[in-house]
């Protein structure tokens, strides 16, 4: 056997030791998983991954491995063991599912759990709608979106903002969901580290691990309302550290961060020169006051907005993406490989409904989460009262809570609200949506309270 041959002989040798030992890895994660769930504990836990990376760059020093190359690998194993443990968890969205299947089965259900405001979309909707045949928008596009959209949104958001954006800043997606798939997925890369504070909507923690990137949770608490303990995000920053999500108005707390701690959080953002992935869907509905990252004016903030709910128009899957021009080419890139480019026929009923007051909408879902708030108060239920967007997030004042069947007792008896294991490590919590009329809320807060009484 040639030098070369014996080498290639061992290098085989130690990839299926190493195949081998992943299996067993996986099948002792699969182990921890079932125990977690029996002890009611979360999948993530930050002290456990902090303790075994402490450890694994040690090792790296004393065997002489780049420190990179072994926290690149160690985030791949450990995103194993996350993506394995995580089966089975319920979503709201799993909830909404069920809700609809029920009611195709003839089951009245009053849907407190996903936020989709019951709204019209604005009336200009409707006629732009009859036009877009007439007008030609019946062909391919520009994958960034109609120029004359980008436009009006860039004038829209320069105005709103007192900052200077310009149509190259921008890029029409369809729906915010996907430009929050595109700034992850095309500028990250696996093994990165990605900061989420919890609690959050899951699609920011899903589309991290569907591109094998590490989630880093900051886990923010009722009693410390909502607010993310600065220390600890500066101490989760290491060279793999590429990005951090910001959600303010925020899904599912309502929290709006105070600006000094958002200013810290922009400077600790800055020193660390991180992109923020900053999703501002809920900034129409902020109750008080709230500041865009955007007037950070920082070259790394990728800031995704939607006509989903301040326009209920969930349904025409539109939103957008402000950035440095750059970073709108890169996610570009990525939107033009998946799709070509959004239907002009909805950019162009979202440009025309662009300018439409909905005001009212705000007013209303304000209206409405005051409702569910002094109804809840009387309930066996503990919270910070929301400064924006459309959701109560609370904490249920009961022993062995289990916020699973509690879900799905309330489904049978025709109210469907999201458990909190939806946004993070938080089991005795649940989401109350304010998307229904307030004749509707009222009839659900009851069976709620009658539900927490039995
Ligand atoms: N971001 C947040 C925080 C959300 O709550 C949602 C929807 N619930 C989205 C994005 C998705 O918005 P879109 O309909 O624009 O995709």
């Amino acid at each position: 056997m040639s030098d070369i041959e014996k080498l290639r002989d061992k290098i085989d040798k130690i990839t299926f030791d190493m195949i081998r030992l992943l299996k067993e890895r996986n099948d002792v994660a699969k182990e921890i998983g079932g125990l977690k769930n029996n002890l009611g504990l979360g999948v993530t836990n930050e002290e456990r991954e902090n303790q075994l990376r402490t450890k694994v760059l040690l090792l790296c020093k004393e065997i002489g491995l780049d420190e990179k190359i072994g926290s690149t690998f160690l985030n791949i194993l450990l995103n194993e063991s996350i993506k394995i443990q995580s089966t089975n968890k319920t979503t709201h969205l799993a909830v909404f599912l069920k809700a609809k299947s029920m009611e195709k089965d003839g089951k009245k259900i009053i849907h407190m759990e996903v936020g989709e405001p019951d709204f019209c979309p604005p009336i200009a909707v409707k006629t732009a709608l009859s036009e877009v045949y007439d007008k030609g928008y019946t062909k391919y596009g520009d994958s960034k979106g109609m120029p004359e959209f980008r436009e009006a949104l860039s004038n829209k958001v320069s105005k709103s903002y007192g900052v200077r954006i310009k149509t190259q800043n921008i890029m029409v997606s369809p729906g915010a969901r996907f430009s929050v798939f595109l700034a992850i997925s095309s500028l990250l890369h696996p093994g990165d580290e990605i900061i989420v504070i919890e609690p959050s909507w899951p699609a920011y923690r899903e589309n991290a691990l569907n591109s094998g990137i590490k989630v880093r949770t900051i886990q923010t608490t009722l009693d410390e309302r909502w607010e993310p303990p600065i220390d600890q995000i500066e101490n989760s920053i290491n060279p793999n550290t590429k990005m951090i999500v910001l959600n303010y108005p925020n899904n599912p707390t309502g929290k709006i961060l105070p600006g000094k701690v958002q200013d810290e959080i922009m400077k600790i953002v800055i020193k660390n020169s991180l992109y923020v992935l900053s999703d501002e869907i809920y900034s129409s509905y902020a109750y008080k006051n709230w500041k865009s990252i955007l007037t950070y004016e920082y070259d790394k903030n990728i800031i995704t907005q939607s006509f989903s709910k301040s326009h209920a128009m969930t349904g025409f899957r539109i939103g957008y993406a402000v950035s440095n021009p750059d970073i709108i080419d890169r996610m570009a890139r990525l939107q033009a490989l998946c799709m070509t480019n959004v239907a002009e026929p909805i950019q162009y009923v979202s440009l025309r409904a662009l300018d439409s007051d909905t005001s009212k909408n705000v007013k209303i879902m304000k209206a409405r989460l005051d409702l569910i708030i002094n109804k809840a108060k009387n309930m066996q239920l503990d919270f910070v009262e929301p400064d924006g967007a459309m959701y109560l997030f609370a904490r249920v004042r009961k022993d062995n809570f289990d916020a699973i069947s509690f879900t799905n007792k309330l489904l049978d008896l025709g109210v469907a609200i999201a458990p909190g294991e939806a946004f993070g490590n938080y089991q005795n919590f649940v989401r109350i949506s304010a998307c229904q009329p307030e004749d509707l809320l009222n009839e659900g807060m009851q069976i709620i309270d009658e539900t927490l009484r039995k």
